[in-house]
């Protein structure tokens, strides 16, 4: 079980579990996972000996029958809705390869994921506000082997570099951004991206299971009247697609793949140990560990809303695994 968190948490995890896929469901794939929403409980069993059971508690657990309506409107929306009030948000969407982080984020043409919601969210708020004047602005990046790479300009030459500055926050020098004035401008931001994504060198899943795409919408808001001089506020929402939590240093790797998956692992951890300093209210919070984290200082802890989505399989072969995401789940709790 994992432990308490502190009050008015800007931290949140919550785990979902998506179905059985018709593959795993044609191949009588059993499911070791139950969900149970209205406590918060997931339980995972151990297939092979079947009596080891264990039992995992969070604010929010989403079973198969979840959609992605429920998952916005219950935990998605507080993030956004603050984005928009001034302050910056980070949604991260965690889990090994194949557990649905690309289909939580993104979504089908049938059902909308976080991502398109959150641009539609925004722009409503945007048009259905009178005096206050917006500037929304997107940038797309992927870390691949611990480099950024624009994905927006995937020619960039420029060194792209994250850096600290005063006032401003953390800054990736050297990135390009898109000015956007409606969600379909943000829509073509985030297809111009997914594609740089699937046309690099490395085919498409190898690709995006191994790397950290981040998408961050900056807005700036500006309701100055002329007496109280011009009052301007910046929100950062930052939408991460986190690459697959799959223990690949295993998998009987070696040289350049190796050198990779330790790298991956190594992030991944160094996210957990920043959200674990945060809910503990930590002093020292390791930012500094890896790019993703440096990255996102300033969307992470003090006056930032994170949530984490930790997403998993159900079937027996993803035991292992799914086993694994709760574990990172409730220690980041
Ligand atoms: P990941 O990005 O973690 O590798 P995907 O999002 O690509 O995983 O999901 C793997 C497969 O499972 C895809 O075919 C996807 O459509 C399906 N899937 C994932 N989550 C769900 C869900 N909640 N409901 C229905 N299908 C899902
Ligand atoms: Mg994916």
């Amino acid at each position: 079980m994992s432990h308490v968190g502190k009050e008015d948490e800007d931290v949140r995890v919550i785990v979902r579990c998506r179905p059985l896929t018709r593959s795993e469901a044609d191949r009588n794939c059993r499911s070791v996972v139950q969900v149970m929403e209205d406590q918060g409980l997931i339980e995972i069993r151990n297939s092979t000996t079947n009596a080891e059971r264990q039992v995992f508690k969070f604010d929010t657990v989403y079973g198969c029958y979840s959609n992605q309506e429920d998952i916005y409107e219950k935990s998605v929306r507080p993030v956004v809705s603050s984005v928009l009030e001034g302050f910056n948000g980070t949604i991260f969407a965690y889990g090994q390869t194949g557990s649905g982080k690309t289909y939580t984020m993104e979504g089908d043409i049938s059902d909308k994921g976080v991502v398109p919601r959150s641009f539609e969210h925004m722009f409503d708020c945007i048009t259905s506000s009178c005096n206050t004047r917006y500037l929304v602005q997107a940038s797309f990046l992927e870390i691949y082997q611990d480099e950024i790479k624009d994905l927006l300009d995937p020619h960039n030459g420029n060194q792209l570099v994250v850096r600290e500055k005063p006032k401003i926050g953390v800054e990736v020098y050297g990135i390009s951004s898109c000015l956007c004035n409606s969600k379909e401008d943000l829509e073509r931001v985030l297809a111009a991206g997914i594609f740089s994504r699937s046309t690099g060198a490395t085919k498409i899943n190898e690709r995006s299971s191994r790397s950290h795409a981040i998408l961050t919408v900056t807005v700036e808001m500006d309701n100055g009247s002329p007496q109280s001089g011009q009052v301007i506020r910046v929100g950062k929402l930052n939408l991460v697609d986190l690459a697959g939590s799959e223990r690949q240093s295993k998998s009987g790797a070696v040289g350049k793949r190796l050198r990779e998956a330790a790298r991956i692992n190594l992030s991944l951890s160094a996210l957990g140990n920043v959200i674990s300093a945060l809910v503990e209210g930590r002093q020292h919070v390791p930012y500094r560990d890896s790019k993703l984290t440096h990255l996102l200082k300033d969307s992470l802890g003090g006056n930032a809303k994170t949530l984490m989505i930790a997403n998993i399989g159900p079937a027996s072969y993803n035991y292992f695994e799914s086993l694994n995401t709760l574990q990172y789940a409730s220690r980041a709790k």
